[in-house]
């Protein structure tokens, strides 16, 4: 519940929260990560596929799923970040963000490996990998098949 500011206030500096979070069932997709693979998971029941990876398939309630590399697919949207998040501030160079269609089931948001905007675009073929970035983060990362230029901050 919140409670009406009293007057007259000023404003806080902003503050930066992390929490942990636990991948005990989906250790696998993050240890893919940072082999610069990509899992999605299938339930072995059913035949439906999940991701992000799910460890129990919610269509027929089981547990029995298989875990299965993604690592293709066709450009679906984009946009530049001009105006960068929290967290992403230390990154210079403004970066393109893009979802990547690999099945109807399917769709993976990553960081595009383009940095002109002029030569991004939709149902242009990508790979699927991943990078651990220089801020230690595992990033999804999408390459155009016929790329022209990386960008500088997937290079450090
Ligand atoms: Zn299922």
């Amino acid at each position: 519940m919140s409670k009406a500011p009293e007057y007259p206030s000023i404003k806080s500096r902003t503050l930066t929260i992390t929490h942990d979070i636990p991948i005990s069932r989906t250790k696998v997709y993050w240890d893919g990560l940072r082999e610069g693979k990509v899992y999605a998971t299938k339930c072995k029941n059913c035949g439906q596929t999940y991701y992000p990876p799910q460890p129990d398939c919610p269509n027929c309630l089981t547990s029995n799923m298989d875990w299965i590399q993604i690592s293709e697919g066709t450009l679906e949207t984009f946009t530049q970040a001009y105006l960068k998040p929290q967290g992403f501030t230390h990154y210079e160079q403004n970066y393109i963000i893009a979802i990547a269609k690999v099945s109807e089931e399917i769709k993976v948001m990553g960081w595009l490996e383009e940095t002109d905007i002029k030569n991004v675009k939709v149902e242009m073929p990508v790979e699927i990998t991943a990078k651990t970035m220089p801020d230690g983060f595992p990033t999804i990362i999408l390459k155009p098949k016929q790329t022209s230029t990386q960008h500088p901050a997937l290079n450090q």
